[in-house]
């Protein structure tokens, strides 16, 4: 029987109790779950004894002008689909009960999320980090599962993960695309059928820009810039950066780099996309 949570408190207990039964596989979700997010659990399930998922759409992470309260929330289904893939609990928390007055602390990173992501969204991952560390401090997993869909974010976590010493490890989870390339989201819901189609050029780019680093250009200022000459042709598409970097700085790459990530965010309409790939 799948067990669902409101309370944090309720939840930690449960939480610490199942560990005494076994290794727990955390994953944390905004829910609107499609199969990358399952691909997550199955990762878990397959290599802990228990996985616990969260679904919560964490306000301090949006923007004022961004999706916040149209961010789809089919919770039924979203249940429906853990019980299917063995889940042992799902927290379902409201942001009352993880953001009790007075709620005065943040967590900021200053060097990773300076970038990218950290920039376009000023704000954005001092919240992802400050609500996963309540969640990690609430499962204490021994893995945490994320994807490699949101690149920046999963380094940030890893960095939260060694500077705090939180006894757990990360494991990054390869993105999972529809079958046009299309990396899944829960935002792909917002797009328009014509939209869908013409967002698969991005994952065409990164993977000219991968072919072309493999046929033996290394520069990444040279690489980056072919990216966004390709991703110039997307029919609607609005860049908001692309980048070469060090996969593990996401500073430019010097002498001992031990490789690439190539890294694209940009809008379809309204509707924000990003998409990675390691070279
Ligand atoms: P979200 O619900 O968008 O916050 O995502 C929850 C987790 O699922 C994060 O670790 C994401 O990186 C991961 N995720 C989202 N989309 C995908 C995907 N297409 N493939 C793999 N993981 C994903």
């Amino acid at each position: 029987m799948m067990k669902i949570f409101k309370k944090p408190a309720a939840f930690q207990t449960f939480c610490h109790n199942l560990r005494t039964q076994g290794t727990v596989g955390f994953v944390p979700t905004m829910g609107a779950l499609h199969e990358g997010h399952l691909s997550l659990m199955q990762a878990s399930t397959r290599k802990c004894d228990h996985t616990v998922v969260s679904i919560f759409v964490n306000p301090l992470q949006f923007l004022p002008h961004e999706d916040f309260s149209q961010y789809p929330r089919p919770l039924k289904r979203d249940l429906e689909l853990c019980r299917h893939m063995n889940v042992s609990a799902v927290i379902i928390p409201t942001p009352e009960s993880m953001y009790t007055p007075p709620f005065t602390l943040k967590v900021t990173e200053s060097a990773l999320s300076r970038h990218f992501c950290g920039q376009s969204r000023p704000g954005h991952f001092d919240g992802v980090l400050t609500v996963v560390l309540k969640l990690l401090n609430l499962t204490q997993p021994d893995v945490l599962f994320m994807g490699q869909k949101d690149y920046q974010q999963q380094l940030l976590i890893r960095r939260l993960i060694d500077n705090l010493n939180l006894n757990m490890r990360l494991e990054m989870v390869p993105t999972l695309r529809e079958k046009s390339g299309l990396a899944m989201s829960s935002r792909n819901q917002y797009l328009l059928p014509q939209q869908k189609i013409d967002a698969a050029g991005i994952y065409t780019a990164l993977k000219a820009v991968k072919a072309m680093h493999k046929g033996g250009v290394m520069d990444s200022k040279h690489l980056s810039r072919a990216l966004a000459k390709q991703l110039k042709f997307i029919e609607g598409f609005i860049l908001d950066y692309v980048a070469v970097v060090d996969k593990n700085t996401l500073e430019n790459p010097g002498p001992h780099s031990r490789g690439l990530v190539a890294l694209v965010a940009g809008y379809m309409g309204k509707t924000r996309l990003i998409d990675n790939i390691l070279l």
